[in-house]
């Protein structure tokens, strides 16, 4: 794991072991706040002590930017008593997919035996929650299109805005939808935030934002060309395969030997989709 300061009051801690995967925490007059947790228990259970021992402060609350597995798990190694704030679609996908996916990954992984399920207890629905830590607001707005219930929360007091997976180092839609993906970005270039912590990979700073999200769209333009092109050939969908992530404006080093896997998913979800259209 990584660690680094983003601004005087806010940590962050990177994954080295899952896709670059971010938590986030901020610390506030109230107690710490920690937007999603990293999956692996060791790592997830380390933050938890660290930011005890470096605030002295207890925790305030727990806010889950999105369902994905990856940024919940974590969470478990937090104070039961905390609240966990997402959004209400949050809360349905983890109350359907939550427990089976654990069971899953302690399959895989008997370190996930420790884990449990943190189900989120303060929801919204539509609009926006506003979460008063004292010094710092955290401000809660859907960023749908990585996943429908995806969130954005942005700290006021420090323009810092933590996009959930609505920004990665290669944005994956293949649990979303690309129209919804391609309007989240541009409202977050429209928000003109100081600093973007995205769901995995590196912070982008002032200056980088609009750089940043118009290399995001015009990748999800290409990934729906490409997907269009195969189609219109009407070739199979194996083809896809051998489309590579570079021609397409991205490269492999923020995920690594993922990258093209998460690359081709994306292609192929918008293949699947324009030809239930075009047959429908
Ligand atoms: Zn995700």
């Amino acid at each position: 794991m990584y660690w680094e300061r983003v601004s005087e009051k806010i940590f962050l801690f990177t994954s080295d072991r899952y896709a670059l995967v971010n938590s986030t925490a901020v610390l506030t007059e109230r107690g710490t706040v920690v937007i999603d947790a990293l999956p692996f228990p060791d790592e997830a259970r380390q933050i938890a002590r660290f930011l005890e021992i470096r605030s002295g402060m207890d925790f305030y609350s727990l806010i889950l930017s999105h369902h994905h597995m990856d940024h919940v798990y974590g969470l478990y190694a937090f104070p039961e008593k905390l609240d966990v704030i997402s959004s209400e679609l949050c809360r349905q996908r983890l109350l359907e997919v939550g427990e089976s996916s654990l069971a899953q990954a302690r399959e895989g992984d008997p370190a996930f035996e420790e884990v449990t399920l943190r189900i989120p207890t303060v929801t919204f629905d539509t609009g926006e929650l506003l979460v008063d830590a004292g010094d710092k607001t955290f401000r809660l707005f859907p960023l749908p299109g990585h996943s429908a219930d995806n969130i954005g929360i942005l700290i006021e007091e420090d323009e810092v805005l933590i996009t959930g997976d609505a920004a990665m180092a290669i944005p994956i839609i293949a649990d979303g939808d690309w129209q919804q993906e391609i309007d989240t970005l541009k409202l977050i270039k429209e928000m003109k935030p100081d600093t973007v912590v995205q769901g995995h990979g590196e912070v982008i700073l002032r200056g980088e934002v609009n750089t940043v999200m118009d290399l995001y769209i015009s990748y999800l333009e290409c990934v729906r060309e490409k997907a269009e092109q195969v189609l219109k050939k009407g070739r199979d969908r194996k083809e896809v395969w051998d489309i590579p992530l570079e021609i397409c404006g991205l490269e492999r080093v923020p995920l690594g030997v993922a990258s093209h896997q998460l690359h081709i998913a994306n292609i192929l979800s918008v293949y699947d989709k324009l030809k239930a259209e075009q047959e429908g």
